[in-house]
């Protein structure tokens, strides 16, 4: 007796429509994928705009949360985070949520979509970290007119993003990896990515390894794309050099997105809601429709995955049907019909372009613990006191020096801005009314502790109005904090 066959259980995805243009690429995706037979069932669910407008300030309801926990994938059109109904974007909380902290945008050259870059072959991913650095959104109005935004970076989200970008490499069969930092400038903060690259590369020996500056990688991108194939980098550079390349390839249209976490993977177009042109039928849905296949391999139903990306080329490639955006919205065709001659092209392969070999990405698995990097010793050597006054350099100076003449400190510099200012230099400095207090200790293996620093705080604020402080760390012997600019 033959055993009766059992399809494979349906892997349940979270689908959320979204904003402006969202349903209309969602719904394509959704028609394409139920045509190729993908292993795929949905539970739609919703976020964005209609939410905040409920009063659900976050934008993203609890059940919505609840479905993505359960189902641990989604595929979701753009958010608007409208004025007036919550300050904190949906797409940052979804991110947040559930830690996706790789963002990966892959961009190659397209049959039919004529660019200066055609024929050159471009076919990179940017893989940005997605839930550190400026976005963390921690922001203060230190003064009145002086605001701050902490750039916060971790060794530990540097270890996961890099190891994610040098995992996706071997498992699409990529040879070359650049990391892109502002490490010459932010020596710490991106510098801890650089440094984490550098480390984490040994371990990666049959992949060539590159450091470059973000704002020459920049420069690269646009003088010659096609000599890279993986460029790993931080929330704010990789935001921005995303929509570069997506610009190389044809544009927002062609863009599609994952976001990865250990979890849960959120797949998504990196273009928006483009509300002009919501409701139009007139949408290019294809970097929607990338993304689902993004979405298809990570559920490691391949095959449909390439059947899908083969049909979208070979529809580019006949180019009897393409999107407005490729050739002007008087002459483009519907979203419907564009999303119908790639179904209709299921099946069928380019004979010119190819699809890569993909295998699984073995995610990075590392120690979980908060305090993933611990110091044997440690010791505070000083401290940034931030004051608020409108006296001059010379007047502040002299009133802290003062001040501090009975305590364990000395007061070492003054800057603004990042620029010493006192003892003064000589710099030009267009000074505001914020100022960087720095005092240390005299005593070079001194070790600063909180009642000193209250003791000395509590005499500087009988006299001056302090928003601010940071203590200036050493652990294992390495400075944990930069000088400024004319600090000797
Ligand atoms: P956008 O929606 O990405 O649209 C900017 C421009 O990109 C459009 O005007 C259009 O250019 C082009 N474009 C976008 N999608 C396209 C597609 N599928 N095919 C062809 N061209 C496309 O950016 P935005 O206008 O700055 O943002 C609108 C709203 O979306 C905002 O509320 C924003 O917060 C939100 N947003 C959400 C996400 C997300 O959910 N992940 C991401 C970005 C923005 P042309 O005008 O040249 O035709």
């Amino acid at each position: 007796m033959t055993t009766p066959f059992t399809p494979p259980e349906k892997k349940l995805v979270t689908l959320i429509p979204g904003d402006g243009v969202g349903p209309e690429c969602v719904r394509a995706a959704q028609r394409i994928i139920e045509a190729v037979g993908a292993n795929v069932r949905w539970e739609e669910r919703q976020a964005g705009a209609s939410v905040f407008r409920q009063g659900i300030a976050s934008g993203v309801p609890q059940d919505t949360i609840e479905s993505i926990r359960r189902t641990r994938v989604a595929l979701k059109g753009p958010l608007e985070t409208p004025v007036g109904f919550g300050e904190k974007s949906a797409n940052v909380t979804l991110r947040k949520l559930f830690e996706t902290y790789g963002n990966i945008r892959p961009v190659r050259e397209l049959p039919g979509v004529a660019t200066p870059y055609s024929g050159r072959g471009i076919d990179l991913v940017v893989v940005r970290e997605n839930v550190e650095d400026l976005y963390a959104g921690i922001e203060h109005m230190q003064t009145p007119g002086v605001a701050q935004c902490l750039k916060l970076i971790s060794s530990k989200g540097c270890e996961k993003i890099v190891r994610l970008a040098f995992e996706l490499a071997l498992a699409e069969g990529r040879t070359r990896v650049h990391c892109a930092t502002k490490s010459n400038i932010m020596k710490l903060t991106e510098g801890t990515l650089k440094r984490t690259f550098e480390k984490v590369s040994r371990e990666y020996p049959g992949i060539e390894a590159q450091h470059i500056i973000i704002d020459n990688c920049a420069h690269q991108l646009v003088k010659k794309p096609e000599q890279f194939e993986v460029i790993v980098t931080t929330n704010m550079n990789g935001d921005i050099i995303s929509d570069l390349t997506s610009a190389l390839v044809g544009g927002l249209g062609f863009a599609p997105s994952a976001n990865i976490g250990n979890e849960v993977a959120i797949f998504e177009a990196v273009h928006g809601s483009a509300p002009k042109y919501a409701d139009k039928n007139v949408i290019n849905p294809t970097a929607v429709v990338q993304s689902a296949v993004m979405m298809l391999r990570h559920l490691g139903e391949f095959e449909a995955a390439a059947k899908i990306e083969h049909a979208i080329l070979v529809t580019l490639e006949d180019g009897k049907v393409r999107t407005g955006d490729v050739v002007g919205y008087d002459k483009g065709a519907s979203t419907s019909a564009f999303t119908e001659a790639i179904i209709a092209n299921l099946g069928r392969r380019s004979g010119r372009y190819q699809v890569r070999a993909y295998k699984p990405i073995a995610l990075p698995k590392i120690d979980p613990a908060p305090d993933f990097v611990k110091a044997k010793d440690r010791r505070v050597v000083g401290i940034d006191i931030f004051i608020e006054s409108s006296l001059s350099p010379e007047e502040l100076g002299k009133s802290l020096e003062h001040l501090a003449a009975e305590t364990a400190t000395k007061l070492k510099m003054i800057s603004n801005r990042g620029t010493k200012v006192y003892p003064t230099t000589g710099a030009m400095t267009d000074c505001v009314d914020h100022w960087r207090c720095r005092f240390i200790l005299p005593d070079p293996k001194g070790d600063l502790d909180d009642l000193a620093i209250f003791g000395l705080l509590q005499r500087v604020a009988s006299q001056h109005r302090w928003m601010h402080l940071e203590k200036l760390p050493e652990f294992d012997g390495e400075t944990g904090f930069t000088r400024a600019q004319g600090e000797d």
